[in-house]
């Protein structure tokens, strides 16, 4: 047994594990924005974002939010999760993952359709994880991105939203706001 092992499990020791185990797997991946943040910069974020927004109660939202894209993303596998951080955090990471099997075209009209269905979990996780992508779209957009991308981008994020809402009115004024900034950005017009 390792010593780690003996231990008794505590929000905190489960929120470290995550994190460390969510910045190996996704070690080698950056955002596609200009500067090419290192992409453990979104993952703290987003479970920032979602710390907040339930006050820090409920541990099992934000140490999914670390993991969201594990899935989607890295050679992490549900079991893996299951294993480590419990059937609870698995089942939100599961439902902010997209299937894969689908085409890109599917799997953005799936995200609009399946929000208004989701957990309240993964419905505060998938909306932290839009406010963090529109902030970076904004902040550092992808070099090779036409303006029409980018809005169309926006548009898109704001269809899933809109099945999100009356989850987290904070949540959802930060998103408002992400929006509304980031695309008179990408515009270049003053905020
Ligand atoms: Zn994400």
């Amino acid at each position: 047994m390792s010593p780690s092992s003996s231990l008794p499990p505590t929000p905190l020791l489960d929120f470290a594990r995550a994190l460390d185990f969510a910045a190996h797997k996704h070690i080698d991946q950056r955002r596609k924005g200009v500067r090419a943040e290192p992409y453990v910069n979104h993952l703290s974020e987003v479970a920032l974002l979602v710390a907040e927004a339930t006050g820090g109660a409920d541990p099992v939202v934000v140490i999914a939010a670390l993991l969201h894209d594990t899935l989607e993303d890295t050679d992490a596998s549900y079991e893996e999760i299951e294993r480590l951080f419990g059937p609870e955090v698995v089942k939100v990471v599961a439902e902010t993952t997209d299937d894969k099997r689908m085409s890109k075209a599917e799997r953005k009209q799936h995200q609009i359709d399946a929000a208004p269905t989701a957990s309240t979990r993964a419905k505060l996780v998938k909306l932290a994880d839009k406010v963090s992508n529109l902030r970076s779209m904004a902040a550092s957009p992808p070099a090779d991105w036409p303006l029409t991308r980018k809005v169309e981008y926006f548009e898109w994020a704001h269809a899933v939203v809109a099945g999100l809402r009356g989850t987290d009115a904070r949540l959802e004024a930060l998103f408002d706001r992400a929006y509304h900034d980031g695309l008179a950005e990408l515009r270049g017009e003053s905020v």
